[in-house]
C-alpha cells in the first residue's frame, strides 16, 4: 500500500510515493518559482503550477503504478482566484510574500480593530476582487494553493480546503471553526467563492485528471505536514525546519488555543491537523531568516564555496573567539517581532578569521533555535524536552551541534531532509486505511541521528546582542502586523 504526496513549496514542487513502511520514494522535482515585477511583489502563473503538478505526478505514478490515495501539501496563504467554468486563473496568483496590501492591513486595523498580515490571505483576496475585470462573481473561485491543485486534479469538481490552511489565511474564526462572515464582508470576499473547509485527513473527492483516479485524501499546510512527518503529534513534540527561513512548531493537544491573534511571546496558534473526529492544535514560532545567512558568506561575502562547506570551516576553530552574529536580515520575527532589526556582527578583533565569523553565523541561527523554543515554551505552556529538526540547515553537524548547545535539548535529526512530503503521506495513508492511526503511522519514524548537548552556549551574552541589533530601523520597528 502506498500513497501519492504532491508538495507545492514556494520555489519548487515535488511528486513522491510514501511507502507503508514510512520511506520515499520515486521523488520528482520541478522548479517553479514565482517572480517579483517589482520590489515587494511576489507573483506565480497558477496555470504553470498546475501544469507542473500534473506532470510531476503523472511521472511519479508511471514509476510507481496505482496508489491508494493522494496527499497535497503546500505553501500556505498564497493566493489564486480562478473562473469555475474555464478553470483558468483570472489573475496572477499572489505570493504569500506579496507586500502590496501593507495599506490595506494598517487601514483594517484603524478602522475595524482586525489584525491581519499580508502574508496572509485575507486581503490578497480583496486585492484580487477589486483589480480583476469580472462579468459574474457566481463562478469566480478563490482558494490557496490546497484548494487549486484539489481543483485541478479533480477536474473542477472539487473546491475545497482543510482546517490547517483556512486557519491561517485571516479569514477564517476558530469560534466556529469556518470562514468569518465579518472579515469575509470587510474584504468584499462572497463566502461562496471561497472552498469548502474538509479535515486534513479523509477522502475528499478523486484526482479524475490522474490515472487510476485515485482518491483525494489529505490537504495539509507546509509546516504542519513537516510537524507530522516528524512524528511530532503528543503536545509538546516540537520540530524546527531550516531551510531559507527557520519555522517551529509545536503540538499542543485538542484544546482550541484561546485566541487567533499571535501571542504574547510571538508565537501563532495553528491547527496542527484534523479528521473527521478531532482537530488538534499547535503554535508556530518563526525566524525570518535562517540559511539565507549562509547563502550570504557564499554569495555575497565569498568567505565559503558552498553551503555546506559552512560546516567544516566553522569545525575549523572550537570557538568564535568572542565574535556574535546576529542573523536578522530581514529583522526579527518570534518573540519580538521587529522588522526594523538588522543583522549584526559583534565583537570582531583584528585576530578574527572567517572561521570565527563563519561559526558565529550558525551559532546566531541557533541561538535563534533557542529564542524560538523558549517562546513556544511560554506561550503554550508545553514542556518541551527535545527537538526534531528538518530542512536544508539540518545537515550540517556543526549546526546541530550548537543548537543542542544553545537551546540545551537532544536535536534529532529528520530521516529525510524534507520531512513535509512524509507528513502529507502518513495523514493520506490514515485517510484511506494504510494506517489505522496517525499515531501508528508516526512509529514508522525514527530520527537518522541524534545529537545531545555537549556544553552551553553563552545565552546572556547573546540576548545582550540581540538588544544591539534590534530597533535599528526604527521606522520599520513601529510596523506590527
Ligand atoms: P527552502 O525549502 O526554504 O528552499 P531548504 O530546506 O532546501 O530551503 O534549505 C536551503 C537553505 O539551507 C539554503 O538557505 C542554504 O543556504 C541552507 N543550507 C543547505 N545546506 C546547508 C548546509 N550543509 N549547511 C548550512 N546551510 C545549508
Amino acid at each position: 500500500m502506498s500513497v501519492l504526496v504532491i508538495d507545492v513549496g514556494t520555489t519548487g514542487l515535488r511528486a513522491a510515493i510514501v511507502t507503508r513502511d514510512g520511506v520515499v520514494e520515486h521523488l520528482r522535482y520541478e522548479k517553479c518559482a514565482p517572480t517579483s515585477p517589482f520590489p515587494g511583489l511576489v507573483e506565480f502563473d497558477a496555470r504553470a503550477m498546475a501544469d507542473a503538478v500534473l506532470r510531476v505526478a503523472s511521472e511519479v505514478l508511471s514509476l510507481s503504478g496505482p496508489v491508494d490515495g493522494v496527499g497535497i501539501t503546500t505553501q500556505r496563504a498564497s493566493t489564486v482566484m480562478w473562473d469555475a467554468r474555464t478553470m483558468q486563473p483570472l489573475a496572477p496568483g499572489l505570493g504569500w510574500q506579496d507586500l502590496r496590501t501593507v495599506g490595506e492591513c494598517i487601514g483594517a486595523r484603524a478602522e475595524h480593530g482586525l489584525v491581519l498580515a499580508p502574508n496572509q490571505t485575507a486581503t490578497k483576496a480583496k486585492w484580487l476582487l477589486s483589480n480583476t475585470a469580472i462579468d459574474d462573481r457566481s463562478n469566480v473561485r478563490i482558494g490557496t494553493i490546497d484548494s487549486w491543485v484539489a481543483a485541478v486534479l479533480s477536474g473542477g469538481a472539487l473546491h475545497v480546503t482543510d482546517h490547517s490552511n483556512a486557519a491561517v489565511t485571516g479569514l477564517f474564526t476558530l469560534d466556529t471553526m469556518d470562514w468569518s462572515p465579518r472579515i469575509c464582508e470587510l474584504m468584499g470576499v462572497d463566502v461562496e467563492m471561497l472552498p469548502r473547509i474538509v479535515p486534513s485527513s479523509g477522502v475528499v473527492g478523486h484526482a479524475t485528471a490522474l490515472v487510476g483516479a485515485p482518491p483525494i485524501s489529505c490537504l495539509i499546510g507546509d509546516q504542519q505536514s513537516s510537524l507530522v512527518g516528524q512524528g511530532c503529534i503528543a503536545p509538546g513534540q516540537t520540530k524546527i525546519t531550516f531551510g531559507t527561513g527557520g519555522m517551529l512548531d509545536v503540538a499542543t493537544g485538542d484544546t482550541p488555543p484561546k485566541s487567533a491573534q499571535r501571542s504574547s511571546g510571538g508565537t501563532f496558534p495553528i491547527v496542527a491537523h484534523s479528521s473527521a473526529q478531532t482537530i488538534s492544535y499547535g503554535a508556530e514560532a518563526i525566524m525570518l531568516s535562517a540559511g539565507s545567512n549562509v547563502e550570504w558568506l557564499c554569495d555575497d561575502l565569498g568567505l565559503i564555496d558552498t553551503p555546506s562547506d559552512s560546516d567544516t570551516v566553522a569545525a575549523s576553530v572550537p570557538t568564535t573567539d568572542g565574535v556574535v552574529y546576529v542573523p536578522a536580515l530581514l529583522g526579527l520575527g518570534t518573540p519580538k517581532w521587529d522588522y526594523g532589526a538588522r543583522g549584526t556582527l559583534l565583537g570582531i578583533t583584528r585576530g578574527t578569521t572567517r572561521a570565527h565569523i563563519v561559526r558565529a553565523v550558525l551559532e546566531g541561527i541557533a541561538h535563534r533555535g533557542a529564542d524560538l523554543v523558549d517562546a513556544a515554551r511560554t506561550d503554550t505552556g508545553c514542556s518541551i524536552t527535545s527537538l526534531r529538526i528538518d530542512g536544508g540547515m539540518s545537515r550540517n553537524t556543526t549546526f546541530v551541534q550548537a543548537l543542542a548547545n544553545a537551546s540545551g535539548l537532544p536535536v534529532e535529526v529528520s530521516p529525510v531532509t524534507e520531512a513535509t512530503t512524509l507528513g502529507a503521506g502518513f495523514l493520506a495513508g490514515v485517510g484511506v486505511g494504510t494506517w489505522k492511526s496517525l499515531g501508528e503511522a508516526v512509529r514508522t519514524w525514527s530520527p537518522r541521528q541524534t545529537v545531545a548537548p555537549t556544553g552551553q552556549l553563552d545565552r546572556e551574552t547573546w540576548r545582550e546582542a540581540l538588544s544591539r541589533a534590534s530597533g535599528w530601523i526604527p521606522e520599520l520597528s513601529g510596523l506590527d502586523f
